[in-house]
């Protein structure tokens, strides 16, 4: 079949522009060939789904696979495919946004990114729990989880959805609802609710319920930055990832977020504008071994007053993290204590918060737990993300701290790392308590703790990749297995895949033996032909039964994406540049005003 006409912008290889719109956050830890899709389709809101349809017949007709890309914001690159295979960009096809106030259900286009969507919800007073990047977008985030900052109050993103509509890979399309009687709607909203993004279908519009600002009127946040020196403050960090392991004692409306970000002056200034790139302070700051304003420490807490009191606040739990903070930077010369302080100064100009004052839902999501970046730094990256149920080790905050600490101060030999811990569980958690409905296939709702090791290099420093893959692989080393520091079993996220992704191989990381094969059962009902099998990540197949599109068997590729070589150096920051005025554009076309945001 000739390849068909679309009414939309459609981009092959060789094209101008191509690289443009191939590039995604994964691009450059990947390798090439992996990356690059025959042809990039971008159907057009409203008119969207002509040119989807034309797009999986296409597909079917021809043997090949089609990718579905909403943000690009995969880790291992899943939302792209090899020269044989097709890509659907949603980025721009499906913008709905329809809330009914009297049902109180929000019908929404998978084409808003999470500061978009956070944003209108915020005009009208509501909120959801989504995660922490402005540019991830509900398409792949409506599959992969949105675990934030609210989770433990109310759960994943996902546990919100009452219904999906979905295109299947017969060119049919399907209204699939949480409360549907027939066991083929059960079946297909648990499997694309957490069992394996992109692989039954193209997701176009969800509906959900959001929650009312007014049903907790005095919630509060608290938000800390400080600079972070190893010298002097580890063991500030290490009690504040022991406070990690205790909040599953918390009240569940309390929630608790650790992070560490230590490198380029890319992710401070994400945060607070061109303030970091003055010249003074990158002169006398930035190649300190120890020390620079781009180490920082930051603490999210969120109380989400359940109960709608005003007295029902128990500042204990703040407090403490306080008590914690207040050694913080001390000791160390009287040089070392003066940058600090100048750092700390600079660090002010940052969105804070204290818990003394009530902070509205919708203000804490869209202010102050956005990240303003579309990446944290503009350079390849080796992730890391593990949860556990019990951590494994009493050592483990000291291992940890170390194991970040091992990498902090050393972004002039190319290295920065990212490093988030939060504690999703206890016996109250909503993302336990949500998990026994059992309606979505999102694995491990028993988590306590979840950890984010990540480690970003520069290609063009020497030493750099490989010092990252050596700290990368002693992490999972140390972390995992009988005489592991942070859990006995390896058990991964989907929205943080990282490392190996052929699923025949890995899909224990991922699913309970019982909720794997009940997912094989709806791809292979759903998507007999493969349509929807672009690469690796797939469920149902091994590389003998996989068609021949989905490059289930090529060594050098596996190899390739366990170490994160891609063939080229690519200039991150140009495409983010690129991409995020994309995104205020886009933004501006749909009647949003994100100028506040991005200020
Ligand atoms: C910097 C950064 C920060 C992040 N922070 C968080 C966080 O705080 N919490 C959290 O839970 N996650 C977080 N994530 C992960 C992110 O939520 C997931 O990767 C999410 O799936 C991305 O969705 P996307 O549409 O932007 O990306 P894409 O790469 O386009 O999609 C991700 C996956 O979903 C599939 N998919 C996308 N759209 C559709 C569709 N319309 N129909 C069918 N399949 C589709 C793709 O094929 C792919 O497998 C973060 C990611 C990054 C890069």
């Amino acid at each position: 079949m000739k390849f068909p006409k679309f009414s939309c912008p459609v981009y092959k290889y060789g094209d101008k522009d191509y690289e443009f719109y191939r590039y995604q956050y994964a691009t450059s830890s990947q390798p090439r060939e992996k990356m690059s899709p025959a042809a990039i389709i971008r159907p057009q809101h409203p008119n969207a789904d002509p040119d989807v349809l034309t797009a999986i017949r296409y597909a079917a007709a021809n043997k090949l696979a089609i990718a579905v890309r909403t943000g690009g914001h995969a880790y291992s690159g899943t939302s792209s495919t090899t020269k044989k295979n097709i890509q659907l960009d949603l980025s721009e096809a499906y913008n709905e946004w329809d809330y009914n106030p009297e049902t109180g259900l929000l019908q929404v286009g998978i084409s808003h990114t999470l500061l978009e969507f956070n944003t209108r919800l915020k005009e009208a007073g509501l909120f959801m729990p989504t995660g922490q990047c402005y540019d991830v977008h509900v398409g792949g985030h409506a599959q992969t989880g949105g675990y934030g900052q609210l989770s433990r109050a109310f759960g994943l993103f996902s546990d919100q959805i009452v219904s999906f509509e979905i295109f299947l890979a017969d060119g049919t399309k399907r209204v699939v609802a949480a409360d549907s009687p027939d066991q083929f709607d059960k079946d297909l909203f648990f499997a694309v609710l957490g069992g394996g993004p992109g692989n039954y279908g193209i997701v176009t519009r969800i509906t959900v319920r959001p929650y009312r600002d007014s049903d907790h009127r005095y919630s509060r946040a608290y938000k800390k930055f400080v600079p972070y020196d190893p010298k002097l403050d580890h063991n500030i960090l290490v009690q504040l990832l022991e406070l990690v392991m205790d909040w599953e004692h918390a009240p569940s409306d309390y929630d608790f977020c650790v992070t560490v970000a230590a490198g380029e002056e890319d992710f401070i200034s994400n945060l607070i504008g061109s303030a970091s790139r003055d010249a003074f302070m990158i002169k006398h700051f930035k190649d300190l071994n120890h020390s620079s304003p781009f180490n920082i420490l930051m603490v999210y807490f969120q109380y989400s007053n359940y109960d709608n009191k005003r007295d029902s606040y128990d500042p204990s739990w703040c407090k403490r993290i306080d008590a914690i903070f207040s050694t913080v930077n001390k000791g160390g010369s009287w040089w070392e204590r003066f940058k600090l302080w100048i750092e700390q100064k600079i660090l002010n100009r940052l969105d804070r918060q204290d818990n003394s004052k009530i902070t509205r839902m919708s203000e804490s999501i869209t202010k102050l737990w956005t990240y303003k970046g579309t990446r944290e730094f503009n350079y390849p990256y080796l992730k890391y993300g593990q949860v556990t149920d019990k951590v494994a080790s009493d050592d483990w905050p000291e291992w940890a701290a170390s194991r970040i600490d091992a990498m902090v101060g050393r972004s002039h030999e190319g290295l920065m790392v990212f490093s988030q811990c939060q504690n999703f569980g206890g016996k109250h958690s909503s993302v336990t308590k949500n998990g026994k409905l059992k309606q979505t296939s999102y694995a491990w709702r028993n988590t306590t703790v979840g950890l984010n090791l990540d480690i970003f290099y520069n290609k063009n420093m020497p030493g750099a990749q490989t010092a990252a893959h050596k700290w990368h692989t002693d992490n999972r080393r140390e972390a995992i297995g009988r005489h592991g520091k942070f859990s006995t079993s390896d058990h991964r996220w989907f929205w943080a895949s990282h490392d190996h992704i052929n699923m025949h191989q890995m899909w224990r990381h991922y699913y309970s033996d019982k909720d794997y094969e009940r997912c094989c059962k709806v791809k292979k009902k759903v998507d007999p032909k493969g349509v929807f099998t672009p690469n690796s990540f797939v469920v149902g197949y091994t590389p003998k039964s996989a068609p021949k599109h989905a490059s289930l068997n090529k060594a050098q590729i596996d190899e390739a994406e366990i170490f994160g070589q891609s063939e080229e150096v690519l200039d991150d920051s140009m495409y983010t540049k690129g991409h995020t005025d994309r995104a205020k554009l886009r933004a501006k076309a749909k009647g949003i005003d994100v100028t506040e945001f991005f200020r």
